[in-house]
């Protein structure tokens, strides 16, 4: 047999590791979205405007009124781990900040064309920067690369336009751009009912009327009418969780038993950050099984707050999901909490029945 000899191992060039490590942290326009916002959110913004183009594949504008950016810190805006966040390892312990290993702006700058308008409020005007792949860029051929002056508020802008432009391949296997605004009005409604304090709109280019329209002083329940319709904020029981063994607090809005729906809605966040669980989720479906008609599923707005230092939230380029300890424990607190809740509701409702 003829054995061929093995390759030589070579490294890749940079802007190819820094396209594919893109790519692993960006799959969907969504994924771009989500860390926009979380920004806006770390930089105190309490008004955030969103605005999409094909699903956000053409255009992705998120407008705030957060602290800005200095424009001394604009060139190196896009470098990867470059963040105004985090110093030390040890750190991320104790982060309180949704962004902390300054990658997100540098990925997106390296699959889009990324533009940002910024003003901090000891600026007399605004600046705007254009970037590609991790750098200042001149917006058109014979333009300057450096930060423009510009009229604007206090607060950031962000534009990225084109996603994947330069991942044919990746651009091409987006079939449906309402596919894409589905998933995208679904993560704001996420932000939109957790930040409280904070207003937020998102419109489809084209659009009259906004998809999600939140205003900044709404509560919790609003804002769950707001996004999800008064037939599931008229019937959600708010708990309350303290559980120092496991070291975690939740508030909770579960629908009583008088709701049933087609497919659960399930709301979920870990130290304000919106993640996915399956384990949760499957625990509160199994549990609501007994109390709805077959077939029948519930709407839960979960929010966990966990000891810091029993989370590692560094789990997934995306941080999608994050682990904690005695996740089983705490699915058993809260899932009980419910179940003795939606008990009570049932038996009130008879009760009041029979008078
Ligand atoms: P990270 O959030 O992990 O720090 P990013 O790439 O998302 O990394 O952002 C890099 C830095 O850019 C942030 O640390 C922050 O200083 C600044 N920044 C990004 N977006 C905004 C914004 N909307 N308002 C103010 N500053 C921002
Ligand atoms: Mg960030």
């Amino acid at each position: 047999i003829l054995v061929q000899p093995p390759r030589r191992i070579r490294a890749l060039a940079q802007d190819v590791v820094n396209k594919i490590a893109a790519g692993e942290i960006i799959v969907a326009p969504v994924h771009a979205l989500k860390e926009l916002i979380e920004n806006s959110v770390d930089a105190g913004a309490t008004m955030l405007e969103i605005l999409v183009k094909e699903g956000g594949l053409k255009l992705l504008q998120i407008t705030d009124n957060g602290h800005g950016i200095n424009r001394d810190d604009l060139p190196v805006l896009c470098e990867r781990f470059t963040t105004s966040k985090l110093k030390a390892f040890e750190d991320l312990t104790s982060i309180g900040t949704y962004g902390f290993r300054g990658e997100a702006l540098a990925s997106i700058s390296h699959i889009a064309h990324l533009t940002v308008a910024t003003r901090t409020k000891d600026s007399s005007c605004a600046w705007r920067a254009s970037y590609a792949d991790g750098k200042m860029a001149a917006p058109k051929a014979g333009q300057s690369a450096e930060p423009k002056a510009c009229a604007g508020r206090i607060g950031t802008q962000i534009t990225v336009e084109d996603l994947f432009y330069n991942i044919p391949n990746r651009r091409r296997a987006f079939r449906s751009a309402s596919e894409e605004y589905a998933k995208i009005l679904d993560l704001v409604g996420r932000y939109a009912i957790h930040c409280t304090n904070v207003a937020f709109s998102c419109k489809k280019h084209g659009d009259s009327t906004p998809g999600i329209s939140v205003p900044e002083k709404a509560n919790t329940l609003d804002r769950i009418r707001h996004v999800h319709g008064s037939s599931v904020a008229n019937e959600l029981i708010p708990l309350e969780i303290s559980d120092d063994r496991w070291g975690f607090k939740a508030e909770l809005w579960a629908s009583n038993a008088n709701y049933s729906v087609k497919k659960t809605t399930f709301l979920l966040f870990i130290n304000h950050r919106a993640v996915e669980s399956s384990a949760i989720k499957k625990a509160v479906d199994s549990l609501y099984s007994t109390f709805l008609p077959k077939g029948g599923h519930p709407f839960v707005y979960l929010s966990l707050e966990i000891e810091p230092q029993r989370v590692d939230v560094n789990v997934h380029p995306t941080k999608r999901e994050v682990n904690f300890l005695n996740e089983e424990e705490i699915i058993g607190v809260i899932t009980n909490e419910i179940r003795e809740n939606l008990g009570k509701v049932d038996t009130s409702r008879t009760f009041m029945t029979q008078t």
